[in-house]
């Protein structure tokens, strides 16, 4: 008789996006002449920018010859990419580090790395939040071993510091799905915390590229000390609109370590690297070259551009929604904007009436959360006719 992990019975049961998308599709099916905007889901919608194209054409022609073709390549990425990452991402920051794994993206970095956690540690895990870091803790049989730090609009949406002693925090900044941002001084504290604490940080930095304020850290390792205890996440998806074709990395420094029951330590690099090495057999060759190309001069500049218009849609948004008289955070280092249900809805009765009386989705805040309740989330990966369409019909619900 086979036996199932029964820590899957524990689990919402069906992820929230599915849940929208079911929804939506059974309202479009019932009412067919409607035109619904989707800012819902956070992907992209531009095309993929020339540099990276060419990129990739170039990588596939070389494939098609015996000099070029690649077979099986380093689980932790080509070299030319994780000198390309070391280099822009890290160097022009001034931090000195090169150890970088390449993925297939943050989401499964996300969720694979609970496997170099033992199973008792207590997990800090920040609330509303990606959904990704509570179920995979969940799969892994340690929802008992969850804490939640509640993300509040009276802390401008940063969390206070785990109230009781913790070993793994996760922190996602520009935040998914506030589109709040963070201080250096505020994300010190919990470097410090985890220095104080033995803790390791897991820092999911996906959204850095959206950063357009002054001291607003890009990097944990900008903060001192996090070298020692901060695991980070970053993915080319919002960046440069791989959503679709796959291309992120995790970076653990050699000094990021953990302890046997014994109390010896042990890195972390060396426990993901054996993990990696079996479970991964690299992300394509192709797509690394086409992630090399985001650095290229000229890809910086179409990229750039790209996130230029994202946030545009994100300032339409959010200035038509104060004008509409909603209360909204977010929109300016993140291409979400984090709006307040207005006469005390909640998340869900917000998103039907957005749904049913503007045809608009939009992603109810708690759904990402018991402290979500109350908001809802529209992202800024649509096209700008369809953001200023969006917020002309929401003005027109006439909600005071
Ligand atoms: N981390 C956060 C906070 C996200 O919002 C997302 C995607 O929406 C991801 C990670 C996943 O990124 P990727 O496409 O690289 O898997």
């Amino acid at each position: 008789m086979a036996k199932i992990n029964e820590n899957y019975l524990e689990l919402e049961d069906s992820y929230l996006f599915s849940t929208i998308a079911k929804k939506v599709a059974e309202y479009q099916k019932n009412n067919p002449d409607k035109k619904i905007i989707k800012l819902g889901i956070g992907d992209v919608t531009k095309p993929i920018v020339p540099a990276v194209i060419q990129a990739m054409h170039k990588a596939v022609d070389e494939m098609g010859t015996s000099e070029g073709f690649r077979g099986y390549g380093p689980e932790q990425g080509y070299e030319f990419l994780r000198k390309a990452i070391v280099e822009n991402e890290y160097k022009d920051l001034g931090i000195e580090l090169d150890e970088i794994f390449v993925s297939d993206g943050a989401k499964c970095d996300c969720g694979n790395i609970v496997e170099i956690f033992g199973e008792d540690n207590k997990i800090a895990i920040t609330d509303p939040v990606y959904p990704v870091y509570v179920d995979t803790n969940i799969m892994s049989g340690k929802k008992k071993n969850i804490v939640y730090l509640p993300v509040l609009e009276k802390n401008n949406f940063v969390p206070e510091l785990p109230t009781e002693k913790v070993d793994i925090i996760y922190l996602c900044f520009p935040n998914n799905p506030t589109g709040m941002a963070i201080s250096k001084q505020n994300l010190k504290k919990f470097v410090d915390y985890a220095i104080e604490n033995k803790s390791i940080i897991l820092y999911d930095a996906a959204y850095e590229a959206f950063i357009t304020e002054e001291n607003i850290p890009h990097s944990i390792y900008e903060i001192e000390g996090a070298k020692e205890v901060a695991i980070e996440f970053k993915s080319y998806s919002k960046t440069a609109g791989f959503t679709g074709l796959r291309c992120g990395y995790v970076v653990i420094p050699k000094s990021v370590k953990g302890y046997t029951k014994s109390g010896d330590l042990v890195e972390m690099n060396k426990l993901w690297n054996r993990r990696t090495t079996t479970k991964f057999n690299g992300t394509a060759y192709v797509i690394q070259r086409a992630a090399e190309a985001v650095y290229s001069e000229e890809g910086r500049k179409q990229i750039k551009a790209n996130i230029k218009d994202y946030l545009e849609n994100a300032k339409i948004i959010k200035e038509g929604l104060i004008e509409a008289g909603f209360t909204v955070y977010g929109g300016i280092n993140s291409p979400y904007v984090w709006l307040k249900t207005p006469n005390n809805m909640t998340s869900w009765e917000f998103f039907d009436e957005l749904l049913e009386k503007a045809n608009v989705v939009g992603t109810p805040g708690s759904g990402f959360g018991v402290f979500g309740e109350g908001f809802l989330r529209l992202t800024a990966f649509g096209t700008k006719e369809n953001s200023i369409e969006a917020i002309n019909r929401i003005k027109q619900l006439k909600i005071n």
